[in-house]
């Protein structure tokens, strides 16, 4: 943990957030760097930065003086799992903190260790694209590594959602249908959750509104409970 403290990995800190984790008072730390390079991905600072802005004593520091104030770390980017996560959350831990993860679930590894050694408590897994176009959207060919994450936590139990971001140019209606059936199949029981794209003046792909209408009626409704988290009306 020493050699660790003093690296900058964190981009930013949001002090406090009842929106990101439910239930919970939290912080999210935004990690730099990533192993994808989703098309519509508006975290390109984070993503490019090889430093951020703060060290993970940083960090920590902050926690100590939000003990009794917050009850829950949130940790995003970029990719949380990039870095070295054990001793952080175990440090974080240590101070008393829940965590939740948000994470696209290549680092299948990490996040097995994690979710073994009772370190996270929530994860938010990023399911991008059916595996035929997985390729496309996150610019890795990875989507083997997903799914085993997917996998495992669905098998553990573990208490944990799966979440899309949609742009009706990457993903079709049929395109996520495929996803639900895919879920389905592979035993997720709990919300599948819709998030629609949003334009920002930057994202790693450029690309702007969808052109083709997303027609949410075409959504399977009979094998998962579906949310959608910003709609288009
Ligand atoms: S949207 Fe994709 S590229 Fe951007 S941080 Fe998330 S996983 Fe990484």
């Amino acid at each position: 943990m020493s050699s660790l403290l003093n690296k900058k990995i964190v981009y930013s800190i949001t002090n406090f957030t009842t929106l990101d984790y439910q239930d919970h008072l939290s912080c999210v730390v935004w990690f730099c760097q990533c192993n994808m390079r989703c098309l519509y991905c508006y975290n390109e600072a984070m993503l490019y930065s090889k430093e951020g802005n703060y060290t993970i004593k940083d960090l920590l520091d902050f926690l100590e003086e939000r003990k009794g104030l917050l009850d829950a770390v949130v940790l995003s980017g970029g990719e949380a799992t990039s870095h070295s996560l054990l001793p952080i959350c175990q440090a974080i831990k240590k101070l008393g903190f829940k965590i939740k993860l948000d994470s696209n679930g290549l680092n299948h590894d990490l996040i097995s260790e994690l979710v073994e050694k009772e370190l996270i408590d929530y994860i938010a897994l990023d399911f991008k694209a059916p595996e035929y176009k997985f390729e496309h959207v996150t610019q890795t060919n990875q989507y083997h590594k997903f799914k085993k994450s997917l996998t495992f936590l669905i098998e553990k139990k573990f208490d944990f959602e799966v979440r899309t971001t949609l742009h009706a140019d990457l993903l079709n209606t049929y395109d996520v249908n495929q996803m639900i059936s895919t879920l389905s199949e592979l035993g997720y029981d709990k919300t599948y959750y819709l998030q629609h794209f949003l334009e920002t003046p930057t994202n790693v792909g450029n690309i702007k509104e969808a052109k083709t209408y997303f027609d949410e009626s075409k959504i399977v409704q009979d094998k998962l409970v579906i949310e959608y988290r910003n709609t288009l009306s």
